[in-house]
């Protein structure tokens, strides 16, 4: 069970909160953008190195041996925690990369003219697919959101056709917090004949995924939005799917043989990871999931909820807060504002001040926040080491912002 002391005593396993922030106590709320790292994973990255580091797959010694088995079981962990198998895992840099590779690969395998989005994405889900459109003539469609943050299903259900080759969508948005329906528009694309991908960078480090449930063909997430390191995400990838597409990258092990005129490719995942990987990144990716089980993604999402339930009750009594959020049923740990006419970079700085981390900008959005009318807007993200008192923190440091602008 997760709870207000189970969330101050998880606060203890990560060293970065024993320092201070501007002399105040750190209160981490940019978890949306990155989160802070468990002192088992640090731990992990330096062992690593001390004693367990070769490359894989290529030496025959027991060090080698060893990493080749370190890194293959991560891909287990992976798959374990998605519900998929470790053949249909591919470990990336990130989400973008994820994304980019189906973008690059998708192309000749798709049937259809129509990429659908959703008009929530992040850019690392439109940016890619606009340069496929541009090589193979092809036409974006957005579903649009709707005034209360929620997409429109039933604008949906007439974008997706059987010219749709492809629909691809965030699983929860990071600019505004909207959990979205992504069973029932994974089911439109499929019934359509379309390829289904989710951007699951803010699900996946919060909830618990089944992605043969979810209904997706791909689905992208990072290792650093979820006590990982930097520099390591994962793809899952439907098999069959993934045996068809070409290869992103090409070069060492990701092949079976090679001659002066023609190659062929490895087996599935070795396939789409050419060159040396993050070896490091990806055993301590395992790791990082390994603390976050032994937590419960139940758990987390529970605590989540309660800490988004109690912000959004308490940020409501300020007077001059103007809330982007889909309210308490459909949204995730994310909290987006606006204070007043206080530029959103200011409300953060002057929360800085206070020892408090909270983001503030287009996140990654431009084309959400221009059809809200708006350059951005300050957001707090939670995660499972936050604690009611640092909603009490924020709220009181808003309160003054709002004061000091007056
Ligand atoms: N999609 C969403 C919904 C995100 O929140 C982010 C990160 N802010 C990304 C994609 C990109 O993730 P990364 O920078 O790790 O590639």
């Amino acid at each position: 069970m997760m709870d207000n002391e189970k969330a101050k005593e998880l606060r203890e396993d990560f060293p970065i909160f024993r320092s201070e922030m501007n002399k105040q106590k750190l209160i981490y709320l940019d978890n949306a953008a990155t989160t802070q790292k468990p002192e088992v994973v640090i731990d992990k990255i330096t062992k690593y190195y001390e004693n367990e580091n070769a490359n894989i797959h290529r030496g025959i010694y027991k060090l080698s041996e060893e990493a080749t088995k370190s890194y293959e079981n991560a891909h287990k962990t992976v798959a374990n925690l998605v519900k998929a198998s470790p053949h249909e895992i591919i470990f990336t840099r990130n989400t973008t990369e994820s994304l980019n590779l189906l973008a690059y690969t998708l192309g000749s395998v798709a049937k259809g003219k129509d990429i659908v989005l959703t008009e929530l994405e992040h850019h690392s889900n439109i940016v890619p697919w606009q340069e496929l459109a541009k090589r193979n003539n092809m036409k974006i469609k957005f579903i649009p959101v709707k005034a209360d943050f929620t997409l429109d299903y039933a604008k949906a259900e007439k974008l997706i056709t059987e010219n749709t080759a492809i629909v691809s969508m965030n699983h929860v948005s990071n600019a505004v917090g909207t959990i979205n329906n992504v069973k029932k528009i994974m089911k439109l694309g499929k019934s359509n004949g379309a390829i289904t991908i989710l951007d699951g960078a803010q699900s996946a480090p919060h909830m618990e995924i089944d992605v043969k449930e979810l209904g997706c063909d791909f689905f992208a997430f990072s290792g650093h939005k979820m006590l990982g390191p930097t520099g390591i995400g994962a793809l899952y990838g439907n098999k069959a799917l993934l045996e068809k597409m070409p290869p992103f990258l090409s070069g060492g092990d990701m092949i079976r043989t090679v001659s002066f005129d023609k190659s062929t490719w490895n087996d599935l995942p070795w396939k789409y990871e050419a060159g040396t990987p993050n070896i490091a990144g990806g055993i301590c990716f395992a790791t990082a999931i390994d603390y976050l089980k032994k937590v419960g993604l139940k758990n987390i999402d529970r605590w989540e909820r309660e800490l988004i339930a109690y912000a959004l009750e308490e940020v409501a009594k300020i007077k001059s807060i103007k809330l982007f959020n889909p309210g308490v049923k459909n949204s995730a740990g994310i909290l987006s504002f606006n204070l007043g006419n206080i530029h959103a970079h200011d409300v953060s700085s002057l929360l800085d001040a206070e020892g408090i981390c909270i983001r503030g900008g287009h996140h990654c959005a431009m084309p959400l926040m221009t059809k809200l009318g708006i350059t951005g807007t300050s957001r707090a993200s939670f995660y499972l080491y936050n604690t009611m008192e640092d909603v009490d923190a924020l709220i009181t440091a808003l309160k003054k912002s709002e004061e000091v602008f007056k």
